[in-house]
């Protein structure tokens, strides 16, 4: 009989699986405690378990980590790669992203992605499947145990769509806001999504407190669509619409994600529609330098691709600034691993594309 998986259990499901074997349901809450607070993978490290209960635990259940496959470090950033062997041979990344008064764990939520976005190297490797709950939670998990600093924020802005995988991401997002178990605020988490509007709007109704940012990347419909296709599905119209319910909603601001590409959404007429954009949203937008994503061999547009200008990246940036934007932009950290944004795309994948 298959062992049933502890990690990635909410304490609700944790409560119906001790009910289910006939135990005290508070148990519950000390091994949802024992595996996310106190990061145990021995049942034999559970002092408070009696030990009658931790040999029917260790009959019925296990406690499954990632394996950690390979580390890369940016010398120039200290930004570090993990790459994680999943049990099914499946290989995904998250990116450690080391700041003066914070630590950022950029975390993946599907093997690969089903999105095809031109300018990211997940988009061009091609989709497997969705992450569970547990393996979303343990690349935090395993990364925390490796690090001799505290992990203060979370972006899902690693490979994949977290709202294609929307249960799976709410649930992993409600584990890490519990103060039982990692007890990380909302205001220090961020999801990205390309925009499912239907589940931009689930989302406001979550009691998930935590930011959400909308890879925009053009307020143009046709140039949106040429570079992310399902833009042509979700437009951008519907995805405005439902963002504007998500601030009425939640009051929560929104994070506009744009990355600048030569040629493509760089002018005055991109201007002029980021501006009109956010006095229709309250926002902010984060402006973010184009990484190469070479090393996946793109083809089509996503081949001819290319960064702005430094000079004309400042310029754009400037021009935002003086409409009264409230403009950051992103620094391309651990680009020298391929570890920056956009640029995961594990090894396993680039000698056979799967195709959707
Ligand atoms: N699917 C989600 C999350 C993954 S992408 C989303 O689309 O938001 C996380 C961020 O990295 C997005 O803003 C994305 O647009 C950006 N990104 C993707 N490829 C990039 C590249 N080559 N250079 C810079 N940023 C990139």
């Amino acid at each position: 009989m298959e062992k049933i998986k502890l990690k990635g259990k909410t304490l609700k499901e944790l409560e119906d699986f001790f009910e289910s074997i006939s135990e005290d349901k508070f148990r519950a809450k000390q091994i949802f405690q024992w595996i996310y607070q106190y990061k145990v993978d021995s049942f034999d490290e559970m002092t408070n378990i009696s030990k009658s209960l931790r040999e029917k635990l260790k009959q019925l259940t296990s406690i499954d980590s990632l394996k950690i496959e390979q580390i890369q470090h940016s010398k120039r950033s200290n930004t570090k790669k993990f790459v994680f062997r999943c049990e099914d041979n499946s290989l995904i990344e998250s990116v450690l992203i080391p700041d003066q008064d914070r630590l950022t764990l950029c975390l993946s939520t599907q093997v690969g992605c089903p999105l095809n976005c031109q300018f990211c190297a997940t988009g061009q490797m091609g989709y497997k499947r969705n992450l569970s709950v547990y393996e979303i939670l343990d690349q935090f998990i395993q990364v925390s145990k490796f690090s001799n600093r505290k992990i203060t924020n979370i972006v899902y802005m690693g490979m994949g769509e977290p709202f294609l995988n929307y249960e799976n991401t709410i649930k992993s997002l409600m584990i890490f806001a519990s103060d039982l178990a990692f007890d990380i605020s909302g205001k220090k988490i961020t999801v990205s999504t390309v925009g499912i509007p239907e589940k931009i709007r689930e989302f406001a109704h979550t009691s998930f407190r935590g930011k959400l940012a909308f890879s925009l990347h053009s307020t143009d419909e046709e140039i949106r669509s040429l570079i992310i296709p399902i833009n042509r599905k979700y437009s951008l119209q519907e995805n405005i619409d439902a963002l504007e319910y998500f601030y009425k909603e939640t009051r929560r601001r929104i994070t506009f994600e744009y990355v600048l590409l030569k040629g493509i959404n760089d002018s005055d007429k991109d201007i002029k529609g980021l501006v009109k954009l956010s006095r229709l949203i309250p926002s902010k937008i984060n402006i973010i330098p184009f990484n190469s994503i070479k090393h996946t061999n793109p083809t089509g547009i996503g081949a001819e691709l290319e960064p702005t200008s430094l000079e004309e990246f400042n310029a754009f940036v400037e021009k935002l600034r003086k409409n009264n934007l409230t403009v950051f932009v992103r620094n391309t950290k651990g680009s020298d691993i391929e570890g920056a944004c956009g640029q995961l795309a594990t090894q396993i994948f680039k000698s056979h594309k799967v195709s959707i």
